[in-house]
């Protein structure tokens, strides 16, 4: 789009052949625009879950999660399962711009009413057994390595955990992509740890041919 002085001239004369009260107009469906929702524009729908809440830390925003499916039949008999009580995980998301975004994800526990076995609601959208990072914040920090070329230590940061969490994280998701052969890293070919410099974990990359 031009941004010249000539298309601001009509642009203003459009706005007022159409009599438009205010710019909220512009925000309408018809224009392409959805409800504002903080669950789909930190993509935490993709992840099987919904904002329940947001607190704004003067370095961290923490956003408070609930997980969409129930989870409550009992993998053991398929009797249904009661409430027992909630369990919180915590998980590093792809941050907006400088600032680290927290995942606080309300996971409820449920025992059968059958067999007395005991479960926690399924969180593998989510993120991976045990990891402390969401998988949209581990892609955000496999493409910050591999595209953006970011240290571990830039996407630590970014993320807002450890060195070693970062690091970890990056070289288990790095060796699951090439094993999968994902397109996305088609230039990733190798990836890996020096043992006597632990800080010059890699991901190299080859040109494309
Ligand atoms: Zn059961």
């Amino acid at each position: 789009m031009s941004s010249s002085p000539e298309d601001e001239g009509s642009y203003t004369l459009i706005a007022e052949d159409l009599d438009m009260p205010d710019a909220t107009v512009a925000a309408s469906p018809d224009a392409g625009f959805a409800r504002a929702d903080l669950t789909t524009f930190c993509r935490l729908d993709e992840l099987g879950l919904e904002v329940t809440g947001q607190r704004l830390e003067l370095d961290c925003a923490v956003l408070a999660c609930r997980i969409l499916e129930p989870d409550k039949w009992c993998r053991r008999c398929g009797c249904e399962g009661t409430v027992r009580d909630t369990v919180i995980r915590r998980l590093a998301h792809e941050p907006l711009g400088w600032r680290p975004a927290m995942l606080a994800v309300t996971i409820r526990r449920y025992r059968c009413t059958g067999c007395s076995h005991v479960w926690r609601q399924d969180t593998s959208l989510a993120a991976e057994p045990r990891a402390k990072l969401s998988r949209r914040g581990l892609r955000w920090a496999l493409e910050g390595i591999v595209c953006q070329h970011l240290t571990v230590a830039r996407v630590a940061e970014g993320l807002g955990v450890a060195w070693n969490t970062a690091n970890d994280a990056v070289l288990a998701e790095g060796k699951r992509v090439l094993i999968n052969g994902e397109h996305r890293f088609d230039g990733v070919t190798a990836i890996g740890v020096d043992d006597r410099a632990p800080e010059r974990s890699y991901l190299s990359r080859s040109e494309r041919m």
